[in-house]
């Protein structure tokens, strides 16, 4: 039996699921089985929503500074035990290790400070209406209130940093949580809900309940008394939630797919930094990451050249065991994806791709051998409105498709049924904010590529989102706003 169980956090309590059931949790670098999380379902749901429900009155009157100096307690307690935090994460998704300490943990870290900072600086409007020459006038002002429960649900990609994404704007605001992270790579949520113990947060006012989507996140959202839903997932579990929230008229945000363009100009500086770059946006995280620009659009009077440059790069990347500092790539997170992106490699090389680089799995020497891995993975051929070009994989997968000018780029970028983010590589400045502005994505990188303020807006268009996360927005989405209007 594996050693690793975990638990779900209700009403200040690590508790087992009511039913006793159990998932087994993978270590996708060797395949095997390393922990077990609760298989909850609906009855461990409505125990959570019941707990967050009798907290959410003290927790909303609980001063901002003391809900503030929760969520700081709580990140220095995470930043403390970082490495253990970071070994984890890579052990339960298969990332590198490296890119746990230095990406994963870090943010979530900073989610936590960030959003304690912001609800301290926070104000609400106020409009004053003149009313004329009598000398009376009225004041407008704006509440902005905790909406009670809410509820917060995860991916596997990014697991601990887009859980306290969610969490902390949503606590911050006053709000109690039921929050459910991915299945997959439940371990580092679970680590964070015994910290939220230690930290002091009351009972009640984070509830972590795990399980798969269907059980534990469709009762969440189906939970009459979960007033908000906070998605990050794929779009067609996005339109599921969206059509089970619509007729109980909950606040949804949704964060989803994406098929996003990288477009490389002539006149861009490709410096060994920026090609480092361009080649992170395709492979970092193994693809893994919504943001990856696995479309890559480059100007045809410099295509072959540029090729070159980078195939070159992608090929020296090195695949291999997470733990090692020497590994740029880990293992696909699970068994079902890592088949599902060689399918994808198998669709791309049926529709006429030429497979530049990469294209198959992997099996690196040593404890590894049996792991999910995929060699980083460059094609070429295929016209802008193939599947392959279409729709999203979620690998260490990209193809590269030439264009002439700057129309042709805007077209090929913008024909897509997703829209969460661009980069675009010029040094016409010009260029850059007349495309930017004509994108039709959510968030464009001009010479940069995941570069996060996490004051802006962030979230998608079309079928890649709903709403906006980050900042003021996410303060917005998880408050009511309540107008009061005097007149003196
Ligand atoms: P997924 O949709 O399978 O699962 C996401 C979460 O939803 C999991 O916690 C899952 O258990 C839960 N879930 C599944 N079915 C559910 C249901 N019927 N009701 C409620 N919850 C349910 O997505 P995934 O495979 O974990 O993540 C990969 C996807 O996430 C990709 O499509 C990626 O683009 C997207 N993603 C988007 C962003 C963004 O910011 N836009 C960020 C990261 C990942």
């Amino acid at each position: 039996m594996p050693t690793l169980r975990l638990a779900n956090l209700v009403d200040g309590r690590l508790q087992a699921p009511i039913h006793d059931a159990w998932l087994e949790v993978h270590e996708p670098a060797v395949a095997a089985v390393f922990a077990q999380c609760p298989a909850s379902d609906s009855a461990d749901v409505a125990a959570a929503v019941a707990a967050a429900g009798r907290a959410a009155r003290g927790w909303a009157a609980t001063p901002t500074e003391q809900r503030a100096a929760l969520l700081q307690k709580l990140a220095g307690l995470i930043e403390a035990r970082l490495e253990e935090f970071a070994a984890l994460e890579s052990r339960d998704s298969g990332k590198p290790l490296n890119l746990a300490r230095q990406l994963d943990i870090p943010r979530a870290i900073s989610n936590l400070r960030h959003f304690a900072a912001a609800i301290v600086g926070w104000g609400s409007q106020s409009h004053a209406m003149e009313t004329g020459t009598t000398g009376s006038g009225a004041i407008n002002y704006t509440l902005r209130q905790p909406l009670g429960v809410v509820g917060c649900i995860s991916p596997w990609n990014l697991p601990l940093y887009l859980f306290t994404w969610k969490i902390a704007p949503a606590l911050a605001a006053g709000n109690t949580v039921v929050a459910k992270p991915s299945e997959i790579t439940p371990c580092t949520a679970a680590l964070l809900g015994e910290l939220s113990i230690e930290a002091g947060f009351p009972p009640g006012v984070l509830n972590i309940v795990h399980g798969r989507g269907p059980a534990v996140g469709q009762a969440i959202v189906e939970h009459p008394d979960v007033k908000a839903i906070s998605f990050t997932g794929s779009t067609a579990t996005g339109a599921s939630i969206a059509s089970t929230a619509a007729t109980r008229f909950k606040k949804l945000s949704l964060e989803m797919g994406g098929k996003n363009p990288a477009i490389v100009f002539s006149d861009a500086d490709l410096s060994d930094a920026h090609l480092d770059t361009i080649v992170r946006s395709g492979f970092a995280n193994q693809g893994e990451i919504c943001l990856c620009g696995s479309r890559l659009l480059v100007q045809r009077s410099i295509y072959e050249t540029f090729r070159e440059r980078y195939l070159q790069r992608v090929q020296a990347l090195r695949v291999g065991d997470p733990l090692s500092a020497d590994s740029d790539l880990g293992a696909m997170v699970s068994q079902a994806h890592y088949d599902k992106v060689l399918g994808c490699i198998e669709r791309a090389r049926a529709e006429g791709a030429r497979v530049l680089c990469g294209g198959t799995a992997l099996s690196p020497p040593g404890r590894c051998g049996e792991g999910w891995f995929i060699a980083p993975t460059v094609i070429e051929g295929l016209a802008p409105g193939a599947a392959t070009n279409q729709q999203e994989i979620f690998g260490p997968v990209v193809s590269l498709i030439p264009f002439e000018d700057e129309a042709e780029a805007l077209a090929i970028a913008n024909d897509s049924c997703y829209g969460l983010a661009a980069s675009l590589w010029t040094q016409d400045l010009s260029r850059a904010h007349r495309l930017a502005a004509q994108l039709e994505f959510g968030i464009v990188w001009i010479n940069c590529w995941l570069l996060r303020d996490l004051r802006t807006p962030f979230g998608g268009v079309k079928q890649s989102g709903l709403g906006r996360e980050g900042g003021n927005d996410a303060l917005h989405f998880f408050t009511e706003p309540k107008n009061i209007c005097i007149r003196y």
